[in-house]
């Protein structure tokens, strides 16, 4: 079990320092990233991964001059490097080294860095009895700020979210959006679950579109759960029968505290576990189609 970190092709460790302090993603956090897990040692749903990183680059302002064969050879080579069981893979695209100076054009060329750790042990207790959550001041930044588009490094919003959670004993922030919907959690998005009826909000409200959300999504319309995506106040959370979170390396997790109020029984719900375990099939029926990471 190891840590490999592959700067621009180079491969590292932890204890290599891979990279230039005039790198603008250190500098100004102008950088963007994914986090992958594997199944079986294959990065699951690595397309979609790629697709969402351009994209967040692309709206950066960054030309990722990778080719997506070059970028899969050198996770494949950190991979194998790495020699984890099951890893979990961060793929980081920054504006490259420039000057100090954030004008367009002053870096010359994106760094490209994949880290490869062994995946963290969720525990069990946490898909078996729930987790709690709490609302917290800090909101999301409105699509007018930072587009929802860009997977940004630049994680302080986010930070300062789960901080204020964690001093109120909760594994995950809920955040807000400016107009006081509910938009999705510091490293999640949220479902809430009323009447057998499961609602997600928007893209419109300003959240990250994950790809466990879509997935979550797909799911529910095969297997006839009602699902929509509609705008959710804190009050429609917290009155709902059953809340979940979901995110690429801790899949679906139930929440059955928010703040001060249980949710439902105080045990994840019929609805939520339906969901996680179609979830996990439905991550095999897929990794039987992808062999390899090339
Ligand atoms: N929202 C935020 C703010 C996140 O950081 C994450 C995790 N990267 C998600 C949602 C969930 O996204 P995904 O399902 O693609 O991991």
């Amino acid at each position: 079990m190891s840590i490999r970190i592959n700067v621009d092709g180079q491969m590292g460790t932890e204890e290599d320092r891979l990279l230039s302090a005039l790198d603008q993603g250190f500098l100004f956090g102008a950088s963007v990233y994914e986090t992958i897990r594997t199944y079986d040692g294959v990065p699951f749903v690595l397309e979609r991964h790629l697709e969402r990183l351009r994209a967040s680059a692309e709206a950066l302002g960054i030309d990722i001059d990778v080719s997506r064969e070059t970028l899969t050879e050198r996770l494949r080579a950190t991979l194998e490097k790495a020699g984890n069981a099951e890893s979990s893979i961060r793929i980081v695209i920054s504006a490259g080294i420039g000057a100090i100076d954030y004008r367009t054009g002053s870096a010359r060329k994106p760094t490209v860095v994949i880290i490869v750790r062994p995946l963290p042990a969720f525990p069990e207790s946490l898909y078996q009895s729930g987790a709690k959550a709490a609302f917290v001041t800090v909101m999301r930044a409105s699509r007018g700020n930072l587009s929802p588009k860009i997977k940004s490094s630049n994680l302080l919003n986010n930070i300062m979210a789960l901080r204020q959670a964690h001093e109120k004993g909760a594994y995950e922030a809920l955040l807000l959006n400016g107009r006081g919907e509910v938009c999705e959690g510091s490293m999640s998005n949220v479902f809430v679950v009323r009447g057998g009826a499961v609602a997600t909000p928007p893209l419109s409200s300003g959240l990250l579109e994950g790809i466990t959300r879509e997935h979550v999504i797909e799911i529910a319309r095969a297997n006839s759960i009602e699902l929509e995506e509609k705008t959710c106040t804190p009050e429609d959370l917290l009155g709902a029968d059953e809340v979940f979170i979901t995110a690429s390396a801790r899949e679906v997790v139930p929440i059955v505290r928010v703040d001060e109020t249980t949710i439902g029984d105080g045990k994840p719900g019929p609805v939520t576990q339906k969901i996680m375990k179609c979830y996990q099939v439905h991550v095999r029926a897929l990794m039987s189609t992808t062999e390899t990471v090339d």
